[in-house]
């Protein structure tokens, strides 16, 4: 096997147990190993640290399988790893409570690179790395018996297999699927899934608790979900029987899909408005029409994949939490999230009170939102918690 070996004082974050192996880090590789093929990790000394998968073109080289020597990367692994990963989620699941779930997320679960979403009983997959690339056979064959799925799905159409040299692959790997459109169950509301077009696998699958939270929290309020997609945050306020709903995305799909969405649900005759708009300018609009909410969810895009765009990112959340808070009824609240990993959790409290000293507003905050349980934080990978909220009180 092909060794990499690590210049010096660089196993640090090894024996800690991370899982990248950054191209800064790497003194020398013997041999020439394809892209995702298993190599062994050593310490300039010489000491095995790992196995992992090459990645030639990435500014990760390599992303660890396992730290014991003695463990063969191939299909046994990958079976006790996937089984695992859906053993685990069994007790958290309530029996009929909703039927779109993730089963395998990345490094999470011991197999970077690999996402597995299941809507009911059709499997969307994802493999982003050259390692997962290469294992995608034998992944596929053990999905397909864990899973006992109707279809297996591809959906590997995501940016950063550019950064792994990898080009998008989108298709049927097994099973049929004769519709375009899946419907989910979330609690008691029922969505349409894209997952030929759709953002992602499909949906956010990761916001089924926040969602499902903005319910309780609606009773005759006037609400504005904004980034609202398919219509998550809007029809949970919807059967919370808010008064108005007003539904803000700059995607025409999105909007289509959230209206059929609205009418599956039977909400219909509400008072609902969708409108199509970047949500810098609508906000901007409403405050200088001195238009107000009750509720305002803000949910945007990750505006910084990494922590090099904080900077910029910080400038456009603290913009949009700014003229929400501003918009904002006294007593009303915002439900304001950040999904972009180059944001901690600190700095985006830090943001959002920077917003509100800067709108002249006295606020609380009341609950942190989170990622579900089906997107564990690997605690030797800290970058597996990207997901936070804020349920903010405006009180004057
Ligand atoms: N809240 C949704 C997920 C939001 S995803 C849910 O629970 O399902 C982010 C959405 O923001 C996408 O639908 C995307 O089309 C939209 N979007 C991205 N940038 C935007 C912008 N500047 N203005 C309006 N919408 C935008």
């Amino acid at each position: 096997m092909v060794d990499l070996i690590l210049k010096s004082g660089r196993e640090k974050s090894l024996i800690r147990h991370h899982p990248w192996i950054f191209s800064g880090s790497v003194a020398k590789i013997t041999g020439s190993p394809t892209s995702g093929e298993t190599i062994n990790i050593l310490s300039n000394k010489g000491r095995f640290l790992a196995k992992a998968a090459y990645s030639p073109y990435s500014q990760i080289t390599a992303r660890i399988w396992t730290w014991d020597e003695n463990q063969e990367v191939g299909g046994s692994l990958f079976y006790e790893r996937i089984n695992t990963a859906i053993e685990i989620r069994k007790p958290f699941v309530l029996k009929n409570t909703f039927s779109a779930i993730r089963l395998l997320y990345g490094e999470s679960d011991g197999i970077p690179g690999v996402i597995l979403d299941q809507y009911d009983d059709v499997c969307v997959i994802q493999f982003l790395t050259t390692g997962a690339e290469f294992w995608r056979d034998v992944i596929i064959d053990i999905i397909k018996t864990k899973t006992n799925s109707r279809a297996i799905f591809e959906r590997s159409d995501s940016d950063v297999r550019q950064l792994e040299g990898l080009s998008p692959r989108v298709g049927l790997l097994s099973g049929n699927l004769s519709e375009k459109e899946l419907v989910i169950n979330e609690y008691g509301v029922n969505y349409f899934i894209d997952i030929i077009n759709g953002h992602k696998t499909g949906f956010y699958i990761d916001q089924r608790d926040n969602r499902r939270r903005i319910r309780n929290l609606s009773r005759d309020c006037k609400v504005l979900d904004c980034f609202s997609y398919t219509g998550g945050f809007a029809i949970n306020a919807l059967a919370g029987e808010a008064s108005s709903v007003s539904l803000v995305d700059s995607s025409d799909q999105a909007l289509i899909i959230a209206n059929k969405n609205i009418i599956l649900n039977n909400f219909e005759s509400a008072n609902i408005n969708f409108i199509k708009q970047d949500v810098f300018q609508f906000l901007r609009g409403m405050r200088d029409r001195g238009e107000s909410f009750d509720l305002v969810v803000l949910d945007p895009p990750k505006f910084a994949p990494t922590s090099s765009q904080a900077d910029r990112a910080s400038r456009g959340y603290k913009d949009i939490n700014l003229l929400a808070l501003k918009i904002l009824k006294p007593g009303g609240l915002l439900v304001t999230f950040s999904c972009s990993g180059g944001i901690s959790e600190d700095l985006f409290q830090k943001i959002v009170t920077g917003a509100a000293l800067d709108a002249g507003i006295t606020a609380l905050l009341i609950e942190r939102l989170h990622q579900g349980f089906d997107h564990p934080v690997a605690l030797n990978f800290p970058e597996s918690a990207y997901l936070k909220g804020f349920i903010i009180k405006k009180i004057e």
